[in-house]
């Protein structure tokens, strides 16, 4: 519910706040390639990240929180110069509409800590979803099943 009450510049000079604080701390945490794409919505140069050929068995999780996004079984060969998969983790992941570059696309963000991860277009295999869920590498931290 949203609250109108009459201290809008108080509350706006917090909100201000809380997002600088929050900026700082992701700047420390995140390498600045990392803080480039996951928090200011970059993009990595194609066909240069760490998974981009990986099909190793294991979780993707969210670079900048941890949160468990992808499963190895989803990732499949496409040769879009990042990694792609033909579904997320349900609930893992939200959707916003981008409208930047001049194209409609869909952004794929990480449920929990709102980081960018990249796109979703729907030209992934017909067989399974018809998704491509095209991730930035370095928006990603990789676990090997044990
Ligand atoms: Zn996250």
């Amino acid at each position: 519910m949203k609250n109108e009450s009459h201290n809008g510049f108080i509350m706006n000079k917090n909100d201000k706040d809380f997002k600088n604080i929050a900026n700082e701390e992701w700047r420390k945490k995140l390498t600045p390639e990392q803080y480039r794409v996951l928090r200011e919505k970059g993009t990595e140069t194609p066909g240069t990240g760490k998974f981009y050929k990986s099909f190793e068995k294991g979780m993707y999780v969210c670079g900048a929180c941890g949160q468990e996004l992808f499963s190895s079984e989803t990732k499949f060969d496409s040769d879009c110069g990042w990694p792609s998969f033909d579904r997320s983790l349900e609930g893992n992941v939200e959707f916003r509409n981008d409208d930047s570059l001049g194209m409609r696309r869909t952004e794929v963000l990480c449920s929990n800590c709102k980081s960018h991860l990249g796109h979703v277009f729907d030209d992934g295999p017909k067989e399974t979803t018809g998704k491509r869920f095209c991730i930035n590498s370095v928006s990603l931290n990789f676990k090997p099943q044990k």
